[in-house]
């Protein structure tokens, strides 16, 4: 009868699948480095709240590690360090192989743009003797989620003379900032019948900014002309200068640790900075890789990746084939011969909102990296869905470097759905999977992920470079 008991236990470790909380696996000493290497990453988050901010961030990081800006037409040799920015709003890096490009690259591609308030063309106004900036949500978003929220403003005012001013207001401890109201609960009786959708509507969602008039004047908009001022007194801006503006309002507030036992990171924009950071450090790592290893940091995921900072445009493939054809290999065939992961968020299972879930397929907080075959909605629609095989080969590789990973689908079927750059760049012949960081809350102003997590998603991405 025991030995019966035994067999079946034999066979169930054997057979079954199964899925624990990694944190209890791992070692005290990985948590360790998980825990260490998520400090550097909550440094990324801080300093690179937009693509902009990421990219100048990213260019700083790669010089330090040896990358100098990419020459089209050179040629390179194993262990070279290139990197070329597009636009200010995305970046291509790149470690040369020991390998012809023939034999394919090894890419790892993330997205450095989350989910914000842009200011709108013509966004300043005053009302009832409030000044405000009109905005227009940028990406998937509650709006609800979005007031009453301390605000900081970043970006770029593009002047008539062709020159450009930074702007970065609210990250200082001694910067002002700025947030959305919200209706006092007191008055609400009429906005709480309403969905969800429509408790704060789209142009609910205007930023306030001043509320003290100009001395000694009597003439209209007074408040609005006095905020103007301070803003031509610091930037030598006018109110057509938004004309030709991009910027971008984040919450202000910076990452910090989540949890009693400090187990996670409480951030904005963890989707996707939280796979970019990964990639890089992974890149950075790689001394003379076999094969040529590539990141990508691409703007305008969260609206499709349309443009030409999207990855809809060919500003990788370029990069690729410019690297190809310097070692007489077509960019046709290195691509053909290449592989990708697509390094992006997947949804962590919430036992909160546990019904939109189906949790034998959901990813977990401190399950390691997940690696999600299909995203899409309904019936797959708009998604790569990785081949057996890649999955297979992936799985290999993270077997082999005790990577901490598991499997997982956003949620229940026909609950919603969502799309990464995978299907981009599958386009180009490549094998693609999506590979990443389980996030609860993914897009509200706090995002949240597990330190271990983040790790393993670097020793993933390390281990494609390696073995991919
Ligand atoms: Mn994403
Ligand atoms: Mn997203």
């Amino acid at each position: 009868m025991s030995e019966k008991k035994d067999a079946a236990k034999e066979l169930r470790e054997k057979l079954f699948y199964t899925r624990k909380n990694g944190a209890g696996k791992v070692s005290a000493e990985v948590l360790a480095e998980a825990d260490a290497f998520c400090e550097g990453y909550k440094v990324f988050l801080d300093r690179g709240k937009t693509e902009r901010e990421a990219v100048a961030c990213t260019v700083a990081m790669a010089e330090k590690n040896g990358f100098v800006p990419f020459e089209s037409g050179k040629k390179y040799s194993a262990g070279d360090r290139v990197y070329k920015v597009n636009r200010e709003k995305a970046i291509v890096l790149a470690v040369i192989g020991k390998q012809s490009a023939a034999e394919g690259m090894l890419i790892s591609a993330a997205h450095i743009d989350s989910p914000r308030l842009d200011l709108k063309p013509n966004p300043m106004y005053e009302s009832d003797d409030l000044a405000y900036f009109k905005t227009h949500y940028y990406g998937g978003v509650k709006k609800y989620q979005w007031t009453t929220i301390p605000m900081s403003l970043h970006g770029v005012v593009c002047l008539a003379d062709g020159s450009k001013v930074e702007i970065n207001i609210g990250e200082d401890e001694n910067d002002p900032q700025i947030c959305v109201t919200d209706l006092l609960i007191h008055l609400s009786a009429e906005q709480l019948q309403r969905k969800a959708m429509d408790v704060i509507k789209g142009e609910n969602l205007n930023l306030l900014i001043g509320s003290r008039p100009l001395a000694d004047d009597d003439g209209s908009d007074s408040v609005k002309l006095n905020v103007l001022k301070l803003l031509n007194e610091k930037y030598g801006i006018v109110e057509a200068d938004f004309l030709s503006a991009e910027l971008e309002a984040v919450p202000a507030f910076k990452a910090r640790d989540i949890g009693l036992d400090r187990s996670m990171i409480g951030a904005y924009g963890h989707d996707d900075r939280v796979c970019a950071y990964p990639s890089l450090m992974a890149l950075f790592e790689a001394e003379k890789p076999e094969k040529t290893c590539v990141v990508c940091l691409a703007d305008k995921e969260e609206i499709g990746s349309e443009g030409n900072t999207g990855l809809n445009s060919v500003y990788l493939t370029n990069f690729i084939t410019d690297i190809a054809e310097s070692q007489g290999v077509s960019g046709r065939a290195a691509l053909s011969a290449s592989r990708c992961l697509s390094a992006d968020v997947n949804a962590a299972y919430d036992p909160n909102f546990a019904d939109v879930y189906e949790k034998r397929n959901s990813s977990v907080i401190n399950g390691g990296v997940v690696v999600t075959k299909y995203t899409g909605s309904r019936g797959k629609s708009g998604s790569s869905d990785a081949s057996a095989e890649f999955m297979a080969h992936v799985r290999g590789i993270l077997d082999s470097e005790d990577v901490l990973w598991q499997a997982g689908e956003l949620g229940r079927v026909d609950a919603g759905g969502g799309g990464t750059v995978a299907l981009y760049i599958a386009h180009y012949d490549v094998d693609v999977v999506d590979i990443g960081v389980p996030v609860l809350s993914m897009h509200a102003p706090l995002e949240v992920v597990s330190k271990l997590d983040v790790y393993m998603t670097k020793k993933a991405i390390a281990a494609f470079f390696a073995k991919g």
